[in-house]
């Protein structure tokens, strides 16, 4: 970056080649990344624009730019990403929490529980921010990966739920279902991995080359996760219990069947806000 800038030009030269490199949102990044460097809430980022840069910022900034330049998420570059209000830590271990995940969490929210279980919990996004809204409620996650495990737990730490919160390495049921947590919970969720192997190739570079595999493609259909929730979730859930699982949006209808064929009850499906399936519920 060319010493001597003020904070306008930066964010101009920086915007610049991010678009050059085919980052969609090119200018919206570039402002995050800014705001970010000079440590600034990013709406108070006007306010700095005449200012000068001084040699650390661009040091920082431009280490930034020249990450997001080889398509490197912005949350990875930064470390974090809000979810329904608050901060979790992220990094290539894990899924980035989505706004999509929010629907979930709003559906959960919508009814008491006290016993909460979040399948391949990632970053903890979903079952820390139920935890965070419930004071009341308990919960415990679950991933295979044990770098997603230690991500959950921090972030458990970080929002204060820690000590309603019990993480543990799971294979979806196994070996859970041998820890004598039948029939214990009130609410089970999950944002399983739902891409099919043959869509890897078409997922933007961002996703494909920096998030995880393991969180995003179950190698096969895209629909084996929920094969093994629907076989395995009526023996967790308490009576009248709920089951709530993110789909993609063209897995609807086969969820749906495989909820309904395991017996479970109200079997539903909810649409995210651009009003693409999203959800589907079931009660047990
Ligand atoms: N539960 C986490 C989330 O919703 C992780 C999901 C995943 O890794 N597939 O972000």
């Amino acid at each position: 970056m060319t010493p001597g800038l003020t904070v306008g030009q930066a964010l101009v030269q920086a915007t610049r080649r991010l678009a050059a490199a085919g980052v969609e949102g090119a200018s919206r990044d570039a402002r995050w990344l800014l705001a970010w460097a000079l440590g600034t809430p990013p709406e108070r980022l006007t306010l700095a624009l005449p200012e000068p840069m001084t040699s650390d910022t661009a040091a920082r900034f431009d280490i930034a730019i020249a990450r997001r330049v080889t398509h490197e998420p912005v949350s990875h570059i930064t470390g974090r990403r809000l979810f329904w209000g608050r901060e979790f830590a992220v990094d290539r271990d894990v899924l980035d929490p989505r706004p999509e995940t929010e629907v979930l969490v709003e559906l959960a929210l919508a009814e008491p529980f006290e016993r909460v279980l979040d399948l391949g919990t990632g970053t903890g996004c979903i079952l820390v921010t139920l935890l965070a809204e419930r004071p009341e409620a308990i919960g415990t996650g679950t991933d295979i990966s044990a770098a997603a495990r230690s991500h959950a737990w921090g972030n458990a730490v970080r929002h204060r739920v820690s000590d309603r919160v019990e993480i543990l390495a799971s294979d979806w049921f196994r070996p859970l279902d041998d820890r004598g947590i039948a029939g214990r919970f009130d609410l089970v969720v999950s944002n399983p991995p739902y891409i099919a192997a043959a869509e890897m190739a078409g997922l933007s570079r961002d996703v494909r080359e920096h998030e995880p595999r393991l969180a995003l493609t179950d190698e096969g259909d895209g629909l084996s996760a929920y094969r093994a929730i629907a076989a395995g979730v009526e023996k967790v859930l308490a009576p009248g219990g709920r089951v709530l699982v993110e789909i993609g949006p063209a897995q609807a209808r086969a969820v749906a069947a495989m909820f309904r064929q395991a017996g479970l009850d109200d079997v539903a499906v909810h649409p995210d806000l651009d009003g693409r399936d999203r959800v589907v519920s079931g009660r047990g």
